[in-house]
């Protein structure tokens, strides 16, 4: 019994399904990663056996490839959203969580890559906390 997931890009033009279960999730705080989030880190999840398929707005999607690297990001051309992609010749779906409408029981993995980590990417567990916007 596979469990299905939706998600979508920020602007809603694309929307995918994607079927079954997530292997790993991985917080990568590598300097690509670091780049294409524009964060301290990108937060994907990783599958050998699901399966991903557009509902809305394929045409929007597109992908970056960073020469001479593995490296590659798919996004939203209208909002920039990043997006699920097939890796390793459609052999590993990679989902930024984020792009995910659906809960998941995923817990983060790991850390990784945190050799490259942010310099202000430090003891972040111990920046104060508000719901909202900062008073
Ligand atoms: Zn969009």
């Amino acid at each position: 019994m596979n469990n299905r997931y939706s998600g979508s890009c920020l602007c809603g033009d694309v929307r995918f399904e994607i079927d079954g279960e997530f292997e790993h999730f991985y917080l990568c705080h590598c300097e690509y990663s670091r780049k294409d989030t524009g964060s301290a880190h990108a937060a994907n999840l990783f599958s050998s056996i699901a399966s991903l398929k557009w509902i809305s707005g394929e045409s929007n999607v597109r992908q970056f490839n960073l020469p001479a690297t593995r490296h590659s990001k798919c996004f939203c051309n209208k909002c920039g959203s990043a997006l699920p992609m097939m890796q390793m010749e459609g052999k590993l779906l990679v989902v930024p969580a984020g792009s995910l409408n659906s809960e998941i029981q995923n817990r983060p993995n790991a850390h990784i890559f945190i050799a490259s980590k942010a310099c202000w990417d430090d003891a972040l567990d111990k920046v104060p906390v508000v719901s909202g916007f900062p008073s």
